[in-house]
């Protein structure tokens, strides 16, 4: 793509000039975790060599230095959402974590028997499995947003189901995983709010590919994973509304979240902390923030109209094989392509892929319900990132016509 300049890109990424099997690593595993640049490795590696300490308590320059970076760290997320307000940024474990805390500390305390939680039948099962705890707790019910055999979400089915009332959540992903769907996110959050509901948005699939600006969406909480956006693993943000914030009990009780403790009765610290028990992934804090720094010095449009030409290059191919059935052709995708190929169990692909250094990943994408209205058992999908280039995506079909002699 003009103006992108892949090659200087794929250098900030050193992992990307491994070998695997004897052959040069083609890695279209992007949707699963994305690789990290030099300077996320190196900003975590320069912490522990220089200002490993605890956060918030030490007396002494390492702890302020930690503090320092690791605050410094919330204010860029912060930032990069458009949030508000820095404290409306939580640290967690990724968006796995974002979302049990909502549903267990929001859930808990807001939900009763009758109350409904809306998802789409294309989500994550991070996105159906605390709701379904928390409304096995409270008596409220999950229930699916259909979705069609494009992959496509059914608006005016989200309206059927919110004009029959009580629905008390709508929990979509920005992007479908499993499928590369972008889901109109902005209607279906008015339509939330216009029946009483509130939106929460698992932007895991989305933050890598285009700014998020959560005051524009209006989105109720927001949430995401570091390791998705060139950055850690085991580290992640929820975005929240202040006053839902403020109204949330804690979910974990510890160090860090408290104000004071007494066995008279103990009183929680305010946001952010209130919702931090524990040391936090300082390391997290600061390789995330530097994937941000690193994005940031990219330009993020010409690296998404490059992810677009790679996307559409792959489909082309794809339409040109035969054998070959795409899964999920909604009108707006990301750079995701699920597919199955006649004859061959995806597993079996990936092994063989992989025997060519292809990486791909396998299966049901942790999306089983989707995957069950497909009556397929999974997919072989290939997703590309920015650092990605049209010789790998010729590498994967190449890879894909050897495969298929095999069989
Ligand atoms: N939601 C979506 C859409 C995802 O793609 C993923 C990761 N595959 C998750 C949630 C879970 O993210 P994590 O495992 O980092 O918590």
């Amino acid at each position: 793509t003009a103006g992108f300049d892949v090659e200087a890109v794929r250098r900030d990424f050193p992992i990307l000039q491994e070998q695997v099997n004897g052959h040069p690593l083609v890695y279209l595993d992007n949707a699963a975790t994305t690789q990290k640049p030099r300077a996320v490795i190196d900003a975590i590696s320069h912490y522990y060599l220089h200002d490993n300490s605890n956060v918030h308590r030490g007396a002494h320059a390492l702890a302020e230095r930690a503090t320092a970076k690791f605050e410094a760290a919330r204010s860029t997320v912060a930032e990069f959402l458009n949030a508000p307000h820095r404290e409306q940024i939580l640290w967690t474990r990724g968006t796995t974590e974002s979302i049990n805390l909502v549903a267990f500390s929001w859930g808990r305390n807001n939900l009763k028997a009758g109350d409904r939680i809306l998802v789409s039948a294309m989500e994550h099962h991070s996105n159906i499995v605390p709701w379904q705890m928390v409304a096995e707790a409270t008596g409220a019910t999950v229930e699916p947003i259909p979705v069609d055999e494009t992959g496509t979400l059914e608006l005016a089915a989200l309206e059927t189901l919110l004009e029959q009332g009580q629905v008390r959540m709508v929990a979509v992903g920005h992007v479908s995983n499993a499928l590369g769907t972008v889901n109109p996110i902005d209607d279906i959050i008015a339509l939330a709010h216009k029946h009483g509901a509130l939106a929460l948005i698992d932007g895991a699939q989305a933050v890598s590919h285009w700014p998020i600006d959560v005051q524009a969406l209006d989105c109720d909480f927001y949430v995401f994973s570091a390791h998705k956006l060139f950055g850690p693993t085991g580290f992640g943000v929820l975005y929240g509304k202040r006053d839902l914030l403020e109204a949330m009990p804690p979910y974990q009780g510890g160090g860090e979240m408290i104000q004071s403790v007494s066995f008279a009765g103990t009183t929680y610290n305010q946001l952010p902390y209130k919702f931090e028990a524990g040391t936090p992934d300082i390391a997290g804090a600061i390789g995330l923030a530097a994937a941000i720094d690193y994005l940031n010095g990219l330009d993020r449009e010409a690296a998404a109209a490059h992810e677009r030409a790679l996307l559409a290059y792959a489909e082309e191919k794809a339409f040109a094989t035969p054998g070959i059935t795409l899964v999920g052709t909604a009108a707006h995708k990301v750079s995701v392509l699920s597919f199955l190929v006649e004859g061959t169990h995806p597993n079996d692909l990936g092994f063989l892929l992989d025997q060519q250094g292809v990486a791909v990943r396998t299966g049901h994408h942790c999306a089983q319900p989707i995957m069950e209205q497909y009556h397929i058992p999974g997919t072989v999908r290939a997703s590309f990132a920015f650092y990605n280039t049209s010789d790998e995506v010729d590498r994967l079909f190449e890879a894909l016509e050897k495969a298929r002699q095999f069989f």
